[in-house]
């Protein structure tokens, strides 16, 4: 599960293209990270996946059925942004309850999840917390695990160090790589640091000016990039 597929997505804003024609394959279960530079599309393609924005044409399949027309409570999918977008006046368990109490799911579920994802995260003393009380590392554990406890399909991560120290920039990564290796979901990761991407990606995506230059993994795209384009951003010899 977890598989995303998108066929000839465009996107357009008034007159300006900013996504043109991106086809790519997801595998399930990798970590494949989006790279380029600022105003690339890389926010703007993680969107369109997540189902909080709709292409202007193309389509997008999850597992091999089209969402492109579901909304993005639909869609499974989990995001996770630099800003973090916690509730301030909520404690730290109230937001990552948060949206869960409108479904189904028994609270006594509810509960033992969250219990279950502060754990994995070591933020089970600051559970009663507001976001407020907390450290800005802390807070992303936070936001993290309000994607966790919604057991998504797939993680859609959209800068989520950039606010971070870069020492503490460099433990949270350690951590995201160790936690995806444990979750074993589809994690898609939106960085413009190229050593983010070369550290942390299962597989890369290079993006420039809204078109995909080379996908590939770290390794080969060192050893064998594209273009000058593509060896220069990810500072590789050529
Ligand atoms: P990145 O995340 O790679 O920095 P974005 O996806 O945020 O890039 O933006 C790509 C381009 O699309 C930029 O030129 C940006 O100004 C433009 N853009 C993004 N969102 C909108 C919007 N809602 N309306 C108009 N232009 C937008
Ligand atoms: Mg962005």
């Amino acid at each position: 599960m977890g598989a995303i597929e998108l066929e000839n997505i465009h996107k357009s804003f008034g007159a300006v293209d900013v996504i043109k024609d991106v086809s790519l394959n997801i595998p399930e279960g990798e970590l494949t990270v989006f790279v380029g530079p600022s105003g690339c599309g890389k926010s703007t393609l993680l969107r369109l996946i997540s189902g909080l924005d709709q292409p202007t044409s193309g389509r997008i399949l999850i597992d091999g059925q089209d969402v492109t027309r579901r909304s993005a409570a639909d869609r499974g999918l989990a995001m996770v942004f630099q800003s973090y977008a916690l509730y301030p006046h909520m404690s730290v368990r109230q937001n990552m309850a948060f949206g869960l109490e409108n479904t189904r799911m028994p609270r006594a579920e509810i509960a033992s999840r969250i219990e279950e994802a502060a754990r994995l995260l070591e933020i089970d003393p600051l559970l009663d917390r507001r976001p407020g009380q907390l450290s800005g590392g802390q807070r992303q554990r936070v936001a993290i695990g309000r994607a966790i406890v919604r057991e998504p399909t797939a993680f859609l991560l959209d800068e989520p160090l950039s606010n971070l120290d870069a020492e503490l920039r460099g433990t949270m990564r350690a951590e995201l790589a160790a936690l995806h290796g444990r979750l074993g979901k589809t994690m898609i990761y939106v960085t413009h640091d190229q050593i983010e991407a070369m550290t942390l990606a299962d597989r890369i995506v290079v993006l420039r000016g809204g078109v995909v230059e080379q996908v590939d993994t770290p390794l080969n795209l060192f050893n064998a990039p594209a273009n000058r384009f593509v060896a220069g951003f990810i500072g590789a010899p050529k």
